[in-house]
C-alpha cells in the first residue's frame, strides 16, 4: 500500500519549501541524527527560552521523507514547551507503531499525520522517525 496522494503531496511540499532548513545564531542545543540504512543526516538546532522551544531549524542531507518529517516536526514544536514537545514525539512514534490510531489524538500532529501509513513501507520508517528521535535526544540533554 502506498501513502495517500494528499499525504504524498504534503511531504513533497515540505521537502520543496525548505522554510525550516537553515542555521540559527547561537542555538542552545545542536543534536545530530543519522540513519545509516538510508544515508539521512540531520543536524537539529534549538533555541530555548526557559522551558519553551523558542526557535528550531535544521540542516542536513537525506531523502524526501526524512527532510519533510523534520520540517513538519519543527513547524509543530516551535512555541511549545519541552513536555508538550516530548508528548508529540511519543504520539508520532505511537502512530508509526500503530499503537495510537485515535483520530483526535493524531490531529495534534498536524501535517506530520502524513506519515500515518509509513509502516506499510518498512524501509522508510527510520527515515520518518529520525528527526523525532533526534529531538528526544536533544531535549534529554538539558
Ligand atoms: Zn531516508
Amino acid at each position: 500500500m502506498e501513502l495517500d496522494s494528499i499525504y504524498t503531496q504534503l511531504i513533497m511540499e515540505h521537502n520543496r519549501s525548505g522554510h525550516n532548513k537553515k542555521t540559527m545564531e547561537g542555538p542552545d542545543i545542536i543534536e545530530k541524527g543519522h540513519n545509516p540504512s538510508c544515508g539521512d543526516d540531520i543536524s537539529l538546532e534549538l533555541k530555548l527560552d526557559g522551558d519553551i522551544i523558542k526557535d528550531a531549524a535544521f540542516t542536513g542531507v537525506g531523502c524526501a521523507i526524512s527532510q519533510a518529517s523534520t520540517s513538519m516536526m519543527i513547524d509543530l514544536i516551535k512555541g511549545k514547551d519541552i513536555q508538550e514537545a516530548l508528548d508529540l514525539v511519543n504520539t508520532f512514534i505511537g502512530m508509526i507503531k500503530k499503537e495510537i490510531s485515535d483520530e483526535k489524538e493524531l490531529e495534534k500532529l498536524e501535517d506530520a499525520i502524513a506519515f500515518k501509513n509509513i509502516s506499510n513501507m518498512p524501509a522508510r520508517v527510520k527515515c520518518a522517525v529520525l528527526s523525532w528521535h533526534t529531538l528526544k535526544e536533544a531535549l534529554a540533554q538539558r
